[in-house]
C-alpha cells in the first residue's frame, strides 16, 4: 500500500491522524481532495443509513452490462466449440484406422464368396454410408455444442 492508502484507510476507519500523516494530508494534493469523500463515506457507515437504491438502477446495470454479456457468452461458446471439437477429432485417426481395415477386410471376405464387382459394390456402399455418418456426427458437433451452450446459459438464469 502507498502512503496515501494508508491515510485515507486511517480516515476511513475513523482513526485519528498522527503527526506525519496530518502532515502528509496536508502535502499531498490527492489526499487532500479525497479527505472530504473519505470522511462522509466514514460518516454514512458509521451511521448504518443505507442511502436507498434507485428503482432503475438494476435494468439500467443490466442494459449497460449487456454487451459485455453478450461478447462473454459468445466467447465461452467458442471455447466450448473448441474443446468439443477437439474432443471429438482425437478419436477420428483411430476410427478411420479401423474403418479403413474393417472395409478392406470385408472386401477380401466378399471377394472370396461373390464376384468381384458385387463384392466391390457392396464394400463401396459401406464405406460411403461409414463416410456419410462421419460426416453428420461431425457436422452436429457445432450444434450440439451450441445447443450445450444455450441450456448451459438457460440454467444460469433459473
Ligand atoms: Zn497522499
Amino acid at each position: 500500500m502507498t502512503e496515501c492508502d494508508d491515510v485515507l484507510s486511517q480516515l476511513l476507519l475513523g482513526r485519528a491522524l498522527d503527526a506525519d500523516a496530518a502532515a502528509h494530508v496536508s502535502a499531498c494534493p490527492h489526499c487532500t481532495a479525497e479527505q472530504g469523500r473519505v470522511r462522509r463515506v466514514a460518516a454514512l457507515l458509521a451511521s448504518d443509513d443505507v442511502p436507498p437504491v434507485p428503482p432503475a438502477l438494476s435494468a439500467r446495470v443490466l442494459r449497460l452490462a449487456a454487451p459485455l454479456l453478450a461478447r462473454q457468452a459468445r466467447r465461452a461458446a467458442w471455447w466450448t466449440l473448441a474443446r468439443a471439437l477437439a474432443a471429438a477429432l482425437v478419436p477420428l485417426p483411430l476410427i478411420l484406422f479401423l474403418d479403413f481395415h474393417l472395409v478392406r477386410t470385408a472386401y477380401g471376405v466378399l471377394n472370396v464368396l461373390l464376384p468381384g464387382a458385387v463384392s466391390f459394390y457392396v464394400a463401396f456402399n459401406y464405406a460411403a454410408t461409414l463416410a456419410l455418418l462421419l460426416a453428420l456426427t461431425y457436422g452436429m458437433i457445432p450444434i450440439v455444442a451450441e445447443r450445450q451452450m444455450r441450456l448451459r446459459r438457460e440454467e444460469c438464469r433459473a
